[in-house]
């Protein structure tokens, strides 16, 4: 069954109501391989408050996210590689400070920026991942040189920074350097009721059928003891595997650990066959909720079907790819369940 784009937001309603749920969800899918290359990104998800009706407020995150697609288009467009289309996006997402990445990162409970980043490629299962990382300018990178220079698939804290260090990659001394000014007010106060999750993420179909997924984050706000979240879990925050599903998650990061979200969407295609809009409605509403497990995934699969739901109020998002037969380009974003379609 094919759905139309411009039927989306339509489609979007009627998936609410048919999944007896309270959630949001974007998706799209044809069981005919027609896109010559699909990429997805989020900025991460949670109670957005009334930010997608503020037209001053959202400018910002629109225009950051049709930038991140862009960025990762002009790459896939010339035949690139999908991987180099999700670092690029990842790196321009770690360096903007809407988000939970990178500058802009939230804060731990001890007032320091720690920084999580996991990539994997669908054609074979490699992966790298970096936890707890202060001085990695773009963790992304470190996560990348880890899955190609190495024979392990994550390192943490001063191990990893060395290792970064050798492969030459760009290092900051300060650990304010991810700082904002508002994470700065949390650092000196940050026992006041305040907090900031996201991540960013991206998974990308390049021309070759090959799917990438990457994510990147602060992490949760007021997180202790050296805390790893989901996003570098190779299966739990992030996955690729080019028999299924590339996938990239955000939200409370312990319960997408306990319900390996990214794998268990994967399995679900693989094995039951589930399509990528059921078997990751079934993660996001059933098995996870607003409450436990408040948070959101971007998925692609092997033929181009993406999904992008989320439980709780907005999950920043965006998706863009290029049909093979018309050559056309087709774009949308959102913040709550509304996509802006270009
Ligand atoms: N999943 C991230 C973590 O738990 C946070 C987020 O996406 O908001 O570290």
């Amino acid at each position: 069954m094919k759905t139309k784009l411009s039927t989306l937001s339509a489609v979007s309603a009627l998936m609410m109501l048919n999944c007896g749920c309270s959630g949001n969800s974007n998706s799209i899918g044809t069981n005919d391989p027609e896109r010559e290359y699909v990429i997805l990104v989020h900025g991460g998800a949670g109670e957005m408050g009334g930010l997608a009706k503020d037209p001053e407020k959202s400018a910002a995150y629109y225009t950051a996210l049709d930038s991140a697609l862009v960025i990762g288009a002009e790459i896939l467009d010339k035949g690139g590689n999908g991987t180099d289309a999700v670092r690029a996006v990842i790196r321009y997402f770690e360096g903007n400070p809407l988000f939970n990445a990178g500058v802009g990162a939230t804060i731990s409970a001890e007032g320091y920026f720690e920084l999580d980043a996991a990539i994997m490629e669908g054609k074979d299962l490699s992966a790298g991942a970096v936890a707890g990382v202060r001085h990695i300018k773009n963790p992304i990178e470190a996560a990348y040189a880890v899955k190609t220079k190495t024979a392990h698939v994550m390192l943490s804290g001063e191990g990893a920074e060395r290792f970064a260090e050798s492969e030459g990659l760009e290092m900051v001394d300060d650990n304010t350097y991810f700082a904002t000014p508002k994470t700065m007010k949390w650092v000196d106060e940050f026992k006041k009721a305040s907090k900031k999750n996201g991540t960013v993420g991206c998974v990308v179909l390049d021309k070759n059928g090959n799917l990438t997924a990457g994510t990147s984050t602060g992490g949760m706000f007021k997180k202790r003891w050296g805390r790893i979240g989901d996003c570098p879990v190779i299966g739990a925050g992030t996955y690729a595997d080019n028999e299924s599903c590339a996938v990239s998650c955000t939200g409370h990061g312990e319960y997408f650990i306990r319900h390996s979200v990214a794998f268990n969407l994967c399995a679900r295609y693989k094995f039951l066959k589930e399509d990528i809009k059921t078997a990751s409605e079934h993660i996001i509403f059933n098995e996870l909720n607003r409450e436990a497990g408040n948070g959101g995934l971007i998925a692609v699969d092997k033929y181009g079907n993406f999904a992008m739901p989320f439980n709780c109020s907005g999950m920043y998002r965006g998706y863009l790819y290029k049909e093979k037969a018309t050559g056309t380009v087709k774009k949308g974003y959102g913040i709550d369940s509304t996509m802006i379609e270009k």
